[in-house]
């Protein structure tokens, strides 16, 4: 990852396509366009590889999540239970749609303790979101299971899992819906853009008119739509489908590619004595994107993270990070918005990121992901797997 690593001539191919028309809109002017629709041939793509039964192109993975949100129903007093280690994008698209976002702690999987969710839960919870972080999977059979016990929604932020999968099926499709990104940094790239699939033909129907402005998009004649709820213009372009068509195709390589680079790195860091790897509820749904692993203190963990970078390493400290971990996000705790919030609103955020969360800082205060490139040759994997290791272990 990211995709864009090995872009070529199937990207151009696919743009040209669409620049032969000049036709960039996914929506109407069919005289124009010759028939090329990439919006829907990318849709029909996903639907294909993932096993989904719907899927709707939107403008990111942010508007995805948003998207999912409002079709699946969820707003205004409602509670969505997220863990403390995700990208700000995850709860942005909860209060997008007025509902609460509930922090709850992650585990050594890296993402939703299923006992913290349960802590969590109130009258109020409608939505269980894991985030399927850094390419892997959250343990999808005990927060299933929670779901159906109590009746709530499973929502998939799948935005960095695209490719991987549980037992057998596609991250993202295992809930009531899920949400890919398709930005920039993510395995499968299109510049921006997003995706939500599920099964439910009704909620793909309202996602279908949530990301354009509410049409109902069943007459020739776009202008004479009715619109029958409200929504707003997260559509996806033409230019943007047309260069994720391109890539999903290549997605079988670029897994390939991964998993062979980060074997290679980590069975060089396996020889290191202290350190452990994040959990995988289902290794071989691993997509890949990055490596994770755990030294045994904080202590370590920064001194280890530092020799990573002094040795060309890239080395992901998240406790530290400004965009992914719940230490930086006092923005969301103070609820430091530009428009005002209702006060109920500002009070529940408040209320439920405010405290502290120490078991996710006992984990994250220990954990180092390295990302897994798509363009090293196995040669270079290796180079890097030597040098991961020697810096590792002279921090230990
Ligand atoms: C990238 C990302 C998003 C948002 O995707 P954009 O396309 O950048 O809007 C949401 N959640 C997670 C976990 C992400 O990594």
């Amino acid at each position: 990852m990211p995709g864009w690593e090995l872009f070529g001539a199937e990207e151009r191919r696919e743009v040209n396509e669409v620049l032969e028309t000049g036709v960039l809109m996914r929506y109407g002017f069919d005289g124009q366009r010759r028939g090329r629709w990439k919006s829907r041939e990318l849709e029909a793509e996903l639907c294909r590889v993932l096993g989904a039964r719907h899927a709707q192109l939107t403008s990111s993975g942010t508007a995805a999540l948003t998207t999912a949100l409002a079709a699946l129903g969820v707003g205004s007093g409602d509670e969505v239970v997220m863990p403390t280690f995700t990208f700000v994008a995850s709860f942005e698209a909860v209060l997008s749609v007025g509902a609460t976002p509930v922090l709850a702690d992650v585990d050594d999987t890296l993402t939703l303790s299923p006992a913290a969710v349960r802590a969590a839960l109130t009258p109020r919870t409608r939505v269980v979101m894991p985030v399927h972080m850094c390419g892997a999977m959250a343990d999808l059979e005990a927060l299933g299971s929670i779901c159906r016990e109590r009746k709530l929604l499973l929502l998939e932020d799948a935005c960095q899992a695209f490719g991987g999968t549980w037992r057998g099926r596609a991250l993202g499709t295992v809930g009531d819906a899920g949400a890919y990104s398709f930005d920039f940094v993510k395995t499968i790239t299109c510049g921006e853009g997003g995706a939500v699939v599920t099964n439910d033909e009704q909620v793909w129907r309202r996602c279908d008119g949530y990301s354009d402005h509410g049409h109902d998009h069943l007459g020739a004649d776009r202008g004479a739509d009715q619109h029958p709820f409200l929504g707003y213009n997260f559509r996806i372009s033409e230019l943007h489908a047309a260069v994720g068509l391109a890539q999903v195709r290549r997605l079988p390589d670029f897994l390939a590619i991964q998993r062979r680079n980060k074997q290679v790195l980590k069975e060089s860091l396996s020889a290191v004595p202290g350190v452990t790897f994040r959990r995988l509820p289902d290794p071989q749904g691993d997509s890949a994107t990055f490596l994770s692993f755990f030294l045994p203190d904080e202590g370590r963990a920064r001194a280890a993270a530092q020799a990573m970078k002094a040795s060309g390493l890239v080395a992901m400290y998240w406790y530290d990070n400004n965009w992914h971990y719940i230490r930086r996000w006092d923005h969301l705790r103070q609820g430091a918005t530009l428009s005002g919030w209702p006060a109920a609103l500002k009070e529940a955020v408040a209320a439920r990121s405010g405290r502290s969360f120490g078991d996710s800082d006992a984990v994250m205060g220990r954990a180092i992901s390295t990302p897994i490139a798509l363009a090293w040759s196995e040669a270079e994997a290796r180079e890097r797997a030597a040098k991961l290791a020697a810096a590792v272990r002279a921090a230990l």
